[in-house]
């Protein structure tokens, strides 16, 4: 529901899937692993759930509950042959069907695997969705490998915005030397009309993030699952705010791995490892702006 005064708030990354239907073992114990350290570094204030290898369950139930506070909501899952996620995109259809208004489905297809193109047409022709998820780090795939461009080029013709996991991750089996945003360059300035999220501000490598963000009019970034580490996000904030995109920046929960909640609280804590100090501060307005003005350029339908 908007705001009393009419505003509005997009969560333009979250994720379904549970463990053991779509999430290897190895996995699931990773992700426990990790969860636990970011509870420690954010004094408890990371997302609490369960804490065991379902740490990282996000069932239709729990996201519609969770997803609460915002009016619209982007979900989808994850394909991963490497890392060991499936998830069908059969669910993430399903569920968006039964709340058309709020939630908005997007397609995951693993590019390493033969049908991936014609996958994509399945997910956009039979499913209706209306996005793309891509995850090189899960997928092990090099984006500036030319092999795997006639994906982005059907991203385009369906005019199907991608959101990219760019940045590092925890999984021992995950690529990380594809993780890096400016391997996103080529093609962001080979697609103009492709529409591009790199999540997590690129964590931790942000200034490439942001500096990419900046040159393409196409790339935009989202600032889920990164207030967990304070230090890291008030700086890539203020770089933002240096280089001039805080317009780019969007909302987003990555939940499981986050809240809408959690995400909005840790905005609005943005300036907390500094306060007292001569230091710069990311003003509320810019705040303000990135809960509830960002998302109209990139989701007009919801304007
Ligand atoms: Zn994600």
């Amino acid at each position: 529901m908007p705001d009393a005064e009419g505003r509005k708030i997009v969560d333009c990354h979250t994720h379904l899937m549970w463990y053991p239907d779509h999430v290897a073992q190895e996995y699931a114990e990773e992700a426990l692993a990790s969860k636990l350290i970011k509870l420690k570094m954010s004094g408890g204030q990371a997302y609490t759930g369960r804490l065991d290898l379902h740490s990282y369950d996000s069932k239709p139930e729990t996201h519609w509950e969770v997803s609460e506070p915002a009016d619209h909501v982007v979900v989808f899952g994850l394909q991963a042959k490497a890392t060991g996620l499936w998830v069908p995109n059969e669910i993430i259809a399903d569920y968006v069907k039964q709340h058309p208004e709020k939630m908005q489905g997007w397609a995951s297809v693993d590019p390493t695997q033969p049908d991936a193109l014609d996958q994509l047409d399945y997910c956009v022709q039979d499913l209706g969705l209306k996005g793309l998820k891509l995850g090189p780090v899960y997928q092990h795939f090099d984006p500036e490998d030319r092999k795997y461009w006639p994906l982005f080029e059907k991203a385009q013709q369906y005019q199907l915005p991608i959101m990219w996991h760019q940045g590092t991750t925890f999984p021992s089996k995950a690529k990380l030397k594809w993780g890096l945003p400016l391997q996103l360059e080529d093609i962001a300035m080979a697609f103009p009309d492709l529409k591009m999220i790199i999540a997590h501000i690129g964590h931790p490598w942000e200034e490439d993030c942001i500096v990419l963000v900046r040159k393409c009019p196409n790339v935009y970034t989202d600032i889920s699952a990164v207030h967990y580490r304070p230090w890291r996000y008030w700086q890539a904030m203020v770089t933002a705010m240096e280089y001039g995109i805080t317009h780019k920046i969007l909302l987003a929960s990555d939940f499981p791995s986050g809240t809408i909640t959690n995400v909005i609280n840790g905005l609005r804590n943005v300036n907390a490892p500094v306060e007292g100090t001569n230091l710069p501060k990311i003003p509320t307005e810019i705040q303000d702006q990135i809960i509830y003005e960002n998302w109209k350029s990139f989701f007009p339908e919801w304007v």
